[in-house]
């Protein structure tokens, strides 16, 4: 076979890294959103991606919705305190029409329930707290403001306004909505697949027993967690030898999914024959690695070569073999273009905030996210390293709940410090 051409090296900062990305993203997310999709049961649809819209089929609330306990009243009529009021009926949550009073006049009140539509007349809510009912009359000990627990109705959304729009992923709020505007089931984007390829010769499957100098595969395990996490469905290929013919094949297999992630294999050693086997499929790459730790061999890119698809490339990711440097590199390069894939609007990379336990020192030239442990709470919120080997200590990052990123021109970052975590 001829030498496969030379891949020209483009290591770019994480930041042009993250834009390069997030450029193709945006790219893709016009396509995936004509695409596929199924219709599933609203109990289904938690952490799928919203393919249609969902409009309010009437106002919401849909009557002026008392939110206390209590009396409805005129405002007005509460100038002099305690005032003596007529109670002219009462109101449950759910109440039938008929048994509604038309109005309510000067003087009069009717006792009401949280949830309950106020009758018209009234244009304000007194709290149950602060009344005394006998028999027919009540007495009133606090004044209320027009308009004081109650929401106007269509006051949440009118009739016909968007609710949720396509690419949207459906949390408990967002299925909360659809449940309320009577959406029993919801059309979502088909999930990508997601091939995930380890290579290396040192690897073996979970259920062999590993030789003297043999590691088991970890990191198609923790790619397929955050596959599944970002809306993918991942297909585990079979563990690639550091060998081209055997590489190329699978690479080539991998490349008829929608997305291919592949682990191990590039970077600088003699056996590291991922991007050769790229290159010789004519692959196109966006970057070759990136300004971080860990993970600074990540590569990126896309390529024609076995797409099952007429006209669109496969795009694929290089992640580095050291399972943390697999982790992170999933999540700051590979999540947001899965998530592209699956219909999902774009959206920035999230940090909260935390006091630093212990000082950090660090070289400068490198933006780094290392494995930390966020504790505390409210705003003794407190962040510190976990004690780490490096980029292979699965057994560092499994304690660690977050990164702790520091920017690639800080050397020391003293205790106390207000540091950016991202949370896993
Ligand atoms: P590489 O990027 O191929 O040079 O691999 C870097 C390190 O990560 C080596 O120590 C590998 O043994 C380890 N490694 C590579 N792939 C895996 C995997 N699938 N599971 C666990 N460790 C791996
Ligand atoms: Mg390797």
């Amino acid at each position: 076979m001829s030498a496969p051409p030379p891949v020209s090296s483009s290591v770019l900062s994480f930041e042009d890294a993250r834009r390069v990305v997030e450029e193709q993203a945006a790219l893709i997310q016009a396509s995936v959103q004509a695409g596929a999709t199924e219709s599933v049961d609203l109990l289904a649809a938690a952490g799928r991606v919203l393919a249609e819209p969902a409009v309010a089929d009437r106002d919401l609330p849909p009557f002026p919705r008392s939110t206390r306990d209590g009396y409805a009243v005129r405002s007005a009529d509460l100038s002099q305190l305690p005032a003596l009021l007529d109670v002219i009926g009462e109101i449950k949550a759910g109440e039938r029409l008929e048994r509604i009073p038309a109005s309510i006049g000067s003087g009069q009140s009717v006792s009401i329930m949280t949830g309950a539509p106020v009758p018209s007349g009234a244009d304000a809510v007194v709290m149950v707290e602060y009344s005394s009912q006998r028999g027919n009359h009540v007495e009133i000990t606090r004044s209320v403001a027009p308009g004081e627990n109650i929401v106007p109705r269509g006051a949440e959304a009118r009739e016909g306004a968007l609710l949720l729009d396509r690419g949207v992923c459906l949390n408990e709020a967002a299925i909360a909505l659809a449940a309320s505007v009577g959406k029993s089931r919801l059309r979502v984007y088909k999930r990508p697949r997601v091939s995930v390829l380890t290579t290396g010769d040192e690897i073996v499957d979970v259920d062999a027993t590993p030789g003297p100098t043999q590691i088991r595969n970890s990191n198609s395990y923790s790619l397929a967690a955050q596959i599944l996490k970002s809306g993918g469905e991942p297909v585990l290929l079979p563990v690639a030898p550091d060998e081209s013919a055997e590489l190329r094949r699978l690479v080539e297999e991998g490349l008829k999914s929608d997305l291919l992630l592949l682990t191990g294999g590039v970077s600088m050693g003699r056996y590291d024959l991922v991007e050769q086997v790229l290159s010789e499929l004519q692959a196109e790459f966006f970057f070759t690695g990136a300004k971080i730790q860990p993970g600074r061999p990540v590569v990126f890119g896309k390529c024609d070569a076995g797409s099952a698809r007429e006209k669109r490339a496969t795009y694929f990711f290089g992640l580095p073999g050291n399972p943390v440097s697999t982790m992170v590199t999933f999540e700051l390069f590979a999540q947001p273009l899965l998530e592209a894939l699956a219909g999902e609007s774009q959206k920035k990379l999230q940090f909260l905030h935390a006091r630093l336990k212990a000082e950090i020192r660090v070289k400068t030239g490198r933006k780094r996210f290392l494995p930390a442990i966020l504790s505390g709470e409210f705003e003794n919120s407190e962040v510190e390293l976990v004690a780490w080997q490096g980029s292979g200590d699965i057994a560092a990052t499994a304690r660690a709940n977050c990164y702790i990123v520091i920017p690639s021109d800080r050397e020391c970052l003293p205790a106390g410090d207000w540091v950016a975590v991202m949370m896993r």
